[in-house]
């Protein structure tokens, strides 16, 4: 759906969980630390007026199905990226729905990210709290407990 960047929800909790919990905090060139500060991120935001949220259902049920289902989803949302950008977009900018994988083994800093064309950063690893941001747009979304409940899960291009 359509949604207001400015009704985008960014919050400091955010990125204490990413630094303080996440068992892959500093392994991924897209994620903290390897990320823009909260407050980068959110004059970040400030800067755009239309952004599109899209909502992204699935019941995984067995966590190793995840990594290829993530990484087509995350595909199809960049090639859909760079279509917004080519039909005169210049800002176009995709927060895609789970981490990078587009390579097996992330480089784990910016400058030696691996496809530095391709690779986007996460609403979380942006300080996004996703809770908020999907229940104010009306949009289902619960801490999980195991892989068989379904997931909501959520990327956000910002257009201009
Ligand atoms: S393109 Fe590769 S190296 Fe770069 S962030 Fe993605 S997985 Fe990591």
């Amino acid at each position: 759906m359509q949604q207001n960047p400015k009704k985008i929800v960014v919050a400091q909790w955010v990125r204490m969980k990413c630094t303080f919990g996440c068992g892959n905090y500093g392994e991924g060139a897209c994620c903290p630390p390897n990320a823009p500060t909260v407050d980068e991120c959110q004059h970040f935001l400030e800067e755009y007026g239309e952004a599109v949220l899209f909502h992204v259902e699935k019941r995984l049920g067995n966590p190793n199905k995840g990594y290829d289902w993530s990484k087509g989803i995350n595909k199809r949302l960049m090639d859909m990226e760079r279509e917004v950008f080519l039909a005169g977009n210049e800002k176009a900018f995709l927060l895609v729905m789970s981490p990078c994988k587009i390579c097996k083994k992330c480089a784990k800093s910016r400058g030696e990210c691996k496809n530095k064309e391709r690779a986007r950063p996460t609403p979380e690893a942006f300080a996004i709290d996703v809770f908020s941001t999907a229940r104010q747009a009306g949009y289902p979304i619960e801490v999980l407990s195991d892989y068989t409940h379904k997931m909501n899960r959520y990327a956000i291009l910002l257009i201009r």
